[in-house]
């Protein structure tokens, strides 16, 4: 069964990673661990077995790990929201503001459609601009985000709470403040 303690152990700290003054939250140990990939991944299937969720999005590119379990456990189709630049064929892409800078997230049009129920999912909510991204390309294809999950959440950065100020909730596993 889930234990929090021992998923926390597992994931590692990198102080001033990428740059001074940010504390990375490093979960690539987590795949190393077969114990806790598998506790990590059974809750999210918990979670949404019973769900009318239709999709899963999964976020460029840990978010694809996790969210390819899902997708198999669940026996639901696999969407993919990726850097610019990555996707043939007809696409959608949406900016955000980072730090410094801006970023772009993308989808194939033909990802989702009106009526979908999708869930987005991400390793990690900071300011919560790439989820918020993919919603907005999500919600552009007609479709409707049900939730948005994360193995973790930064509270201190208020990125789940702007995600549920915009109608989406939040469903995530750890903490870090
Ligand atoms: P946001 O758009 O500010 O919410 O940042 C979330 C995105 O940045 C996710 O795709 C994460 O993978 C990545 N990210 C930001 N901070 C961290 C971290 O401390 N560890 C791992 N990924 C991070």
């Amino acid at each position: 069964s889930y234990d929090e303690c021992y998923v926390k152990s597992v994931i590692r700290t990198i102080p001033d990673w990428p740059e001074p003054g940010v504390q990375f939250r490093d979960i690539t140990p987590l795949f190393k661990d077969p114990k806790a990939l598998r506790m990590i991944s059974d809750a999210f299937i918990q979670r949404y077995i019973d769900s009318d969720i239709t999709h899963i999005a999964c976020i460029d590119a840990r978010g694809f790990l996790i969210g390819s379990i899902m997708s198999y456990h669940l026996n639901l189709p696999l969407v993919l929201v990726r850097k610019k630049g990555k996707l043939p064929g007809e696409t959608i892409h949406q900016e955000y503001k980072l730090e410094y800078g801006t970023a772009t997230v993308e989808m194939q049009v033909d990802a989702v459609a009106e009526g979908d129920k999708v869930l987005v999912f991400d390793d990690l909510i900071a300011t919560g601009g790439t989820i918020l991204a993919a919603c907005s390309i999500i919600k552009t294809l007609g479709a409707t985000v049900s939730e948005a999950a994360a193995l973790i959440d930064l509270p201190d950065l208020n990125g789940s709470q702007k995600i549920q100020e915009a109608g989406v909730p939040v469903h995530t596993l750890l903490a870090y403040e």
